[in-house]
């Protein structure tokens, strides 16, 4: 839900009035107030908090096969986040990154290839993976049409969000300054020159990988019980609706 900047910005607080989006590829919610403001919100997460969280969303409408590939992808898009920290870290601009993703944009397998070294260069340790069976559960289902059941798809989540959420609180420990230039680099990607003359901001929700409070329950809360609030939250985000 995305309520208008300008109103806020012209009366002081939030309006009560808000718009039901649904997660774009570009980041960007651009929304017509009853007031008649045209604002553009850009979202701050990264894709792959992004992506967890349809994940979770597919599980609670009854997709299972498109939970578990929204995971996946989640997690192959936090090895991309964790390179443009690394190379951030070395070069302090982002061609580097930007040079170097190029050439690896296409291959997963080699984009993990430097994400393990990478990080083993900067921790001194390998880092955590999904197992061997996990691997396998994944590929026969985003493969080999394997449909799975609602527990095999929360466990695979639980056990994406395992590695995730970890590495994620390690990279923010380690490397605050180059973890807030990345979020500033994202945010810049998003911006589009028909942003001119237009109230554009930046709105941060709290996701299930990541939380901007750094809330430490937050943090160890399991898949299933994240769903029951994203169950509830749907709820009444489609009785506003309704
Ligand atoms: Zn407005």
């Amino acid at each position: 839900m995305v309520s208008c900047m300008q109103c806020l910005q012209e009366f002081g607080k939030p309006s009560n009035e808000f718009a039901h989006v649904e997660f774009r590829n570009d980041g960007r919610y651009e929304l017509t107030c009853s007031m008649g403001h045209t604002t553009t919100t850009i979202l701050q997460q990264q894709k792959f908090e992004v992506l967890f969280e349809i994940g979770a969303y597919a599980i609670l409408d009854g997709y299972y096969r498109e939970a578990v590939s929204s995971f996946s992808t989640s997690l192959e898009r936090f090895y991309e986040f964790a390179l443009r920290v690394f190379l951030e870290n070395v070069s302090k601009v982002d061609a580097l990154f930007q040079n170097c993703w190029k050439k690896v944009a296409s291959q997963s397998e080699r984009q993990l290839g430097a994400f393990i070294f990478l990080w083993a260069h900067h921790f001194n340790e390998p880092p955590a993976l999904l197992s061997n069976s996990q691997v396998s559960f994944r590929n026969d289902v985003v493969h080999k049409g394997k449909i799975p059941a609602r527990d095999e798809a929360v466990k695979y989540g639980d056990s994406v969000l395992g590695i995730l959420r970890p590495m994620l609180s390690a990279l923010q420990c380690r490397f605050p300054e180059e973890v807030q230039k990345v979020t500033f680099y994202h945010l810049r990607d998003c911006r589009s020159e028909s942003d001119d003359g237009r109230t554009v901001s930046t709105m941060g929700i709290s996701t299930i990988v990541n939380q901007a409070s750094g809330d430490l329950a937050h943090q160890e809360k399991a898949l299933s019980e994240h769903l029951v609030h994203l169950a509830e939250w749907k709820r009444l985000a489609g009785g506003a609706k309704g």
